[in-house]
């Protein structure tokens, strides 16, 4: 377990200053067979091969991650039992993969399939935990906004990026202020729900450069304006300051506010602002996912026009990258797709190819940015880190006879792969870890775990096999990654500076 901040001496060998820039890049909710879905939509609809994804390019190394909760309570509890793992939720190959018929009756409408299914409904953490146990290295509960079990407030990524001088930003498909960009930028809060709070902590704190998401007050999710403004996302004071340009973080430094995709768009090239950036998109929850029209339920990707007011993720990576690509320090940048989550959450499976593919295009857009001649930013000391916080569970159209079976090619020829939902909650499984340029190869060492089940001679019963790490260890690892003199700590004892 990682919540002392240790790492292995491989990892902490293979670090050490030595990653200038690190990219952070998680599809919300995207787990194994979310990834197998868009290969199979890309590939050959007659069969043939599937198509193949930004991460399957040579050069990223490809890993699995647990993602289980330090318990699934939702609310901080004070002294040593806050911190305590709870046993039951720690990721057990032989709980995942019990394929003992669920009894239970459904209470959701959704098939049961398996113990190991239930055992998964029964542990999975949210996106609040998740973010934060990638962004400080320590496990924690669900609703917690970078702090631990007991509610204390835990060094994250980008105030370590910011603190050594590294220009620091987050962009979203959803709401800036929702969890997982609520964490991924650094903010801190015992709940996600307080939502207006950890906006106020977003723009006020000096850490983040840049911040871009929707939860616009002024639209909603067609991109059209609304008579009544709702400040759920962020308060009125802030909203209405930041729009009027009087808006001023504790440091006293402004904010440059876009929210016409035309000037996102635009802020991706030229001379950038020497403001913070803000992009609030034109739309209320999120870019894309939530916009009228089409059978979201039923419809094949693609076939209800996305919005022309939203920019796309590639969009606000770009004009982030513009804004943090001129330190000579170097820089933090966290991408979400949040739309994936939101359509497996809806058991939307069209829209929630189209989410990734939205995601997947900004992958190969932070990768060509980087190779530009433009950037001053090469793999040889840029990190980039593509993963999920958690998965759900999608699998494939005989799932209730196969356990665990993979989303399967098109069958129908309707151009769709075929699958089926046991749940439209997350589940506790492994999710895929990819990792690219300065750093990866340490990540790949950090996967001392096998998913499998054994017997007592230790042949495999069940399981996929993966080697695997945990979400905390690769967030001590990613710190480690931009930690002045991590190399010179003897025995990785840095224990004392992971409180703030
Ligand atoms: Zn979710």
């Amino acid at each position: 377990m990682a919540e002392n901040g240790s790492t292995t001496p491989d990892a902490a060998a293979s670090g050490s200053g030595q990653v200038k820039n690190i990219f952070v890049m998680v599809a919300d909710g995207a787990g194994f067979n979310t990834l197998e879905a868009v290969r199979q939509y890309l590939g050959d609809p007659r069969g043939g091969p599937a198509g193949e994804l930004a991460v399957d390019q040579d050069g990223f190394v490809a890993t699995a991650q647990s993602v289980y909760p330090l318990d699934t309570r939702s609310e901080p509890l004070p002294g040593p039992a806050g911190l305590r793992q709870n046993p039951a939720t720690v990721y057990s190959p032989a709980q995942n993969y019990d394929f003992t018929k669920a009894e239970r009756e459904s209470a959701d409408g959704f098939a049961r399939g398996f113990d190991g299914y239930d055992w998964n409904r029964g542990t999975a953490p949210d996106s609040a935990n998740t973010m934060t146990s990638l962004m400080t290295g320590a496990k924690t509960y669900n609703n917690a906004i970078n702090v631990d079990g007991t509610g204390a407030p835990l060094l994250t990524l980008a105030e370590l990026a910011n603190s050594e001088g590294k220009a620091t930003g987050v962009v979203s498909t959803v709401q800036f202020s929702d969890a997982t960009p609520a964490a991924g930028g650094g903010a801190h809060n015992v709940s996600r729900a307080n939502r207006t709070e950890i906006a106020e902590e977003m723009f006020k704190a000096g850490v983040l450069d840049v911040i871009g998401g929707t939860g616009n007050p002024d639209y909603d999710d067609d991109g059209k304006p609304v008579s009544e403004a709702r400040y759920d996302w962020i308060g009125k004071d802030l909203w209405q300051s930041l729009k009027d340009g009087t808006f001023k973080s504790d440091d006293g430094s402004s904010w440059k506010l876009l929210q016409d995709r035309a000037d996102i768009q635009a802020a991706g090239s030229g001379d950038p602002t020497d403001l913070r950036l803000a992009m609030i998109a034109e739309a209320f929850i999120g870019t894309n996912f939530y916009r009228t029209g089409g059978d979201p339920k039923n419809e094949a990707p693609l076939t209800v026009p996305r919005l022309e007011t939203s920019p796309t993720l590639t969009e606000l990576s770009q004009a982030a990258l513009n804004k943090l690509g001129t330190d000579d320090d170097g820089f933090y940048l966290a991408i979400e797709g949040g739309g994936v989550d939101r359509a497996m959450h809806g058991n939307n499976f069209g829209r929630m190819v189209e989410e990734y593919l939205d995601f997947d295009a900004a992958v190969k857009s932070v990768i060509d940015w980087v190779n530009s001649p433009e950037s001053e930013a090469s793999f040889e000391d840029t990190l980039l880190v593509v993963t999920a916080d958690h998965d759900h569970l999608l699998f494939g159209p005989e799932g209730e006879a196969v356990p665990y079976q993979r989303v399967q090619e098109d069958r129908n020829g309707d151009g769709v792969p075929e699958y089926q939902w046991f749940g439209n909650g997350h589940s506790n499984q492994l999710v895929p870890l990819y990792a690219y340029g300065a750093g990866a190869e340490g990540i790949l060492a950090l996967a001392g775990k096998e998913d499998s089940v054994l017997d007592a001679n230790g042949n495999r019963l069940a399981g996929s096999g993966r080697d695997y790490t945990d979400q905390a260890e690769l967030g001590a690892y990613l710190l480690d990654q931009i930690r002045p003199g991590v190399g010179e700590q003897a025995n990785g004892s840095v224990t004392d500076g992971w409180l703030l």
